[in-house]
């Protein structure tokens, strides 16, 4: 920000219907100012907030105003691009192309360090071919999916670019990114951005456009099966060729290991080696599926949602005989997706376009789960957690017909009396491979189920039109963060048992979500670059 300009900061509030009329929104700061409307200059949002717990929905916006003929620089940061690497430069490998693994290259390639990134899926466009054979041939590639493939698990999703975290300076630094690669700018001020899956492809093409032009290297259909160490040091990895099925081995110095939290193979890998692997609690359910127009009647009091109001969504959070039950994920205007990695299993999620405009609004629904819980279903060791995921998943994908068809049911037939019903029929839903129905209440195990259905009642207390009997829960939604943490030193980021192994983003446990990743990928690269210079 220019130093010679005075500005001044504060909170305006106003009807949101004022937020598309620049006349009423310019009067309303000058008022919050006690400015007269003609002293009021240049102003610029720096967060749009809304407020819609009363009938009157009000919008909150930070603003930065100045006095009538000063000019405020623009929020976006122009300076954000890639210089090319120098010949010689340092090489770090990175597996994944995630939103840890890509931003962690792209700080590598501003800090003088080249990445080399293995990614076992496809380039985007080639991963959308793979998408629809899910979809319409209930046929689950290994290695390109909706979580593996370029851009990581949150390509094809809504994008949300919320993080608990509050570093502000590494969150900018990360949401300028995107802009630069061609998100909307709104990001950089909406309270809850989104992307949406529409524009994530392009952004993912044009990040690995510019990291090539700088000298970064990627390598495709490209699965990692083995690290190798010398005296306690990553000395080399093995790498499969999916295409041609041929084993490769490079030799690497630093490896960023970013595979998010649905490379199993990888924490086996981990497991074999007798390297130090935790396992954490994670959250386990299903989705819930309602019509959009229901949802905003809801949270907007029977309003109009016109062009000042976002399609609207929920959070929902309680507690189950001391276990949480949350919604989580919240797709508003979106699409239940089929997010298996493996042929025998169901698996969901969700996505939305930038307008999140289908006529659906679907959420998780899940359950806490720990190790009492895997251990009392029969999972034990440090994959117990991974392993009782994996059998849901099974359970599930079997209880459909063993395609990619998943088991649903009506809402009110899975809270209905101790045991719920089988649903007649089942309404409409987005998830397009289909539905087949089951009584999930008796399919799911009990400790989820039964915190569900209460968890659901207590939520129908506070909105009753949750409850609808249109509103269909769809299973399992089973990937909600990794159940194991691949522990790093909280200083160097690097694995305790292996000297230059970063773990990363979400498989390592780091993150829950596409800016938290991001986020853990600055990070570690930031030590991958001190490393070097040690
Ligand atoms: C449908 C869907 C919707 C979602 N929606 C949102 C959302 O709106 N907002 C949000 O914040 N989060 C969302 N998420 C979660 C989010 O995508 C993840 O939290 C995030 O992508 C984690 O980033 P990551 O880089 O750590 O791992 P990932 O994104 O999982 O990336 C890991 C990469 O590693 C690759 N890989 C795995 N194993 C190997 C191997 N052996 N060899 C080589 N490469 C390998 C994978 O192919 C993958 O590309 C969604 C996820 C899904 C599936």
């Amino acid at each position: 920000m220019s130093a010679k300009v005075k500005s001044i900061i504060i909170d305006v509030r106003f009807p949101v219907e004022w937020s598309t009329d620049e006349n009423l929104v310019r009067k309303a700061i000058a008022k919050e100012l006690s400015w007269s409307p003609s002293d009021l200059g240049d102003y610029r949002v720096l967060r749009k907030n809304l407020d819609a717990r009363k009938k009157t929905i009000l919008a909150i916006w930070r603003i930065e105003a100045a006095k009538s003929g000063d000019r405020l620089p623009p929020i976006l940061d122009s300076s954000f691009r890639l210089n090319a690497l120098p010949a010689g430069a340092q090489e770090a490998h990175i597996i994944g192309a995630g939103p840890a693994g890509l931003f962690a290259a792209l700080n590598l390639i501003k800090k003088g360090v080249r990445p080399i990134i293995l990614e076992r899926g496809q380039p985007v466009r080639q991963r959308r071919r793979d998408l629809v054979n899910i979809t319409r041939n209930h046929q689950v590639d290994w290695d390109s999916n909706y979580c593996f493939g370029e851009g990581g698990a949150g390509t094809y999703s809504d994008g949300k670019l919320y993080t608990r975290s509050h570093k502000r300076g590494n969150i900018e630094e990360a949401l300028q990114w995107l802009v630069h690669f061609g998100a909307d700018p709104e990001i950089l001020v909406e309270a809850h951005p989104h992307i949406g899956t529409n524009k994530l492809p392009q952004i993912i093409e044009r990040m690995r456009e510019e990291i090539l032009q700088a000298g970064g290297k990627y390598i495709f259909g490209a699965r990692l099966l083995d690290i190798q160490a010398e005296n306690g040091t990553v000395s080399a990895i093995r790498w499969l060729d999916v295409e041609s099925g041929k084993e490769q081995l490079n030799p690497v110095q630093k490896l960023v290991l970013a595979t998010g939290h649905s490379a199993r193979d990888i924490f086996e890998l981990f497991h074999s080696k007798g390297w130090k692997l935790e396992s954490k609690p994670f959250a386990m359910g299903v989705r819930v599926e309602h019509r959009q127009r229901l949802i905003d009647e809801i949270q907007y009091h029977g309003k109009q949602r016109g062009d000042w109001l976002p399609p609207a969504s929920y959070r929902l959070v309680c507690q189950v005989n001391g276990r949480g039950v949350h919604s989580f994920c919240m797709c508003p205007g979106g699409i239940i997706a089929p997010c298996a990695t493996e042929p025998d299993q169901i698996v969901t999620n969700g996505w939305s376009p930038s307008k999140r405009n289908n006529p659906f609004a679907n959420s998780g629904m899940v359950v806490q789960i720990d190790e009492q819980v895997w251990q009392e279903a029969g999972f034990d060791g440090v994959l117990g957690g991974l392993n009782f995921q994996r059998h849901v998943e099974k359970l599930c994908w079997e209880a459909a017909g063993q395609t990619q068809q998943a088991p649903a049911q009506r809402l009110i037939d899975f809270i209905h009396g101790e045991r719920g019903r089988l649903s007649s029929a089942i309404p409409q839903t987005s998830y397009l491979p289909g539905v087949v129905s089951v009584n999930l209440r008796e399919l799911l195990p009990h400790v989820i189920s039964d915190a569900l259905a209460e968890g659901f009642r207590e939520f129908g207390k506070r909105m009753p039109l949750f409850l609808d009997p249109q509103a269909v829960i769809v299973a399992p939604e089973s990937r909600t963060s990794s159940p194991i943490r691949i522990p790093r030193d909280s200083v160097s980021l690097n694995h305790p048992d292996v000297d230059g192994v970063y773990p990363c983003g979400e498989g390592g446990g780091y993150a829950g979500g596409i800016l938290s990743a991001a986020l853990d990928g600055l990070r570690v690269s930031d030590q991958v670059v001190q490393s070097f210079e040690a």
